[in-house]
């Protein structure tokens, strides 16, 4: 079955006001095997309305609205339906009998607009809100069904899960959908695509996505099937496909975050990691002790932000910062060593950098940063120039540094481009 979503209320087409219940209606309209097509927002206009409800009924047999459903003179959606199917308005004497106990129990008196709730399309079924004023309506029409839904997010949930769902898993076609995620980091949208275009394009039936996030790539598969066992194979061939064109630059498949994925890393290795931290403020240290017990892998972090705090918290020789700059591979290397002597942890990681809008130059633009990680057989460095405004800047340094951590775990120091040592070391530049 195929479905369309009409948001309903003119404060959805304003700055002020998000549709979020039809993310929750694809959700759960996903899991019983129906497919959305298309949304709708529109405002509290009668024209547009039926305009909308028209046209997704040529289209598809479910449609689904949210909103519209209350007291006010703007709410229109129970009106201009019943119109639009030929169907008269009738009171429902039930629904008015459950408003007035409803403002009873709270010791008020029903309005006299609220009679309107009260007004049926003839031959809908009334589904009962438990939460709120406003019925949800179940309309059958030759082989369509809409289904009028009040606006308030609480009512809708409510009222889908108790009311619509079950109607619709009896509808059930078997069809199911079947997701996968894999998220990426290291590589750019337009790269990740490349390498992975030659697989997927060879499967017409799944609908695979490219998403740009910052500092990762997401890839989503998705797969409409009737036949569990087919379509989990072939997304396996498909994720084996990609397995061979990303690598290790393959971070999660489950939608975990790359501190989610670093942090059950470093706890299952028995590692443990420092961080001292110029640029990201904190933000490494917050990202890592997000996770519940953290406590057994991360021993501390500082933010070092001057010169002098660099010397006086992770023993930075001033000398260093004098000839290379605080902003250089040689300070974030000795950030990195330094932090991991003074508290004594397996891991040290040191990040240094210009998240800007100012403090660039010529030869240290914005985005220039520098991340270290020091372990027991020596240091690794990378040398970034990151794109983007100060947020994006300090949020991509910590999915380098955090990806720099879950490539060490993986390979151990024996990786090539972890084995470098803190001196002699050639940095390599890199743009993420
Ligand atoms: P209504 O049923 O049109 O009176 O809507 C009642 C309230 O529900 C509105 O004022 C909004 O705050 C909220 N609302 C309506 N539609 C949506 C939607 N699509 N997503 C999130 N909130 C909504
Ligand atoms: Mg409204």
């Amino acid at each position: 079955m195929k479905a369309e979503i009409i948001a309903v209320g003119s404060e959805l087409l304003t700055p002020d006001r998000l549709d979020t219940n039809s993310l929750f209606l694809t959700e759960e309209l996903n899991k019983l095997g129906i497919e959305v097509l298309r949304k709708t927002i529109v405002g509290d206009n009668s024209e547009e309305l039926s305009d909308a409800f028209a046209g997704a009924l040529k289209r598809v047999e479910l449609v689904i609205s949210c909103g519209g459903l209350g007291p006010t003179a703007d709410d229109l959606t129970r009106e201009t339906v019943a119109d639009l199917l030929g169907r008269k308005l009738q009171r429902d004497d039930r629904i008015l009998h459950a408003i007035e106990t409803r403002f009873r129990s709270l010791r008020r008196e029903m309005p006299e607009i609220n009679v309107r709730q009260a007004m049926v399309p003839e031959g809908a079924e009334v589904l009962d809100n438990a939460r709120g004023t406003a019925p949800g309506l179940w309309i059958e029409q030759g082989d369509r069904v809409i289904v009028l839904l009040p606006g308030v997010p609480k009512e809708m949930r409510g009222l889908f899960e108790e009311a619509i769902a079950p109607r619709l898993a009896r509808r059930a076609t078997g069809l199911q959908l079947f997701h996968r995620e894999l998220r990426v980091t290291g590589l750019g949208e337009s790269h990740v695509e490349q390498r992975i275009a030659p697989v997927y394009t060879r499967y017409k039936d799944v609908h695979t996505t490219v998403l740009s996030a910052p500092g990762e790539v997401q890839v989503h598969l998705r797969f409409w099937s009737d036949d569990p066992q087919q379509a989990n194979k072939t997304l396996d061939e498909i994720e084996r496909g990609f397995d061979i064109a990303l690598t290790d630059r393959i971070f999660s498949r489950d939608g975990q975050a790359l501190h989610e994925v670093v942090a059950r890393e470093l706890a299952l290795n028995n590692t443990t990691i420092a961080v001292a931290e110029s640029c990201t403020g904190g933000l490494l240290s917050q990202r890592l002790t997000s996770i519940a017990g953290s406590s057994s892998f991360f021993l501390g972090g500082v933010v070092c932000y001057s010169n002098e705090r660099k010397t006086a918290w992770a023993d930075v020789p001033p000398e260093l910062i004098a000839t290379k700059g605080a902003v250089s591979p040689e300070v974030a290397v000795a950030l990195a060593d330094g932090i991991r002597r003074r508290v004594g942890s397996a891991l040290g990681v040191g990040v240094t950098g210009i998240a800007g809008p100012g403090g660039g130059s010529e030869e240290k633009p914005v985005g220039t940063v520098h991340i270290a990680l020091a372990h027991t057989a020596g240091v690794a460095e990378r040398a970034l120039t990151l794109p983007g405004d100060r947020d994006a800047v300090r949020w991509q340094a910590s999915q380098v540094a955090l990806d720099m951590v879950r490539i060490y775990l993986l390979y151990g120091a024996s990786d090539g481009k972890l084995s470098s040592k803190a001196q002699g070391r050639s940095s390599k530049k890199s743009t993420f």
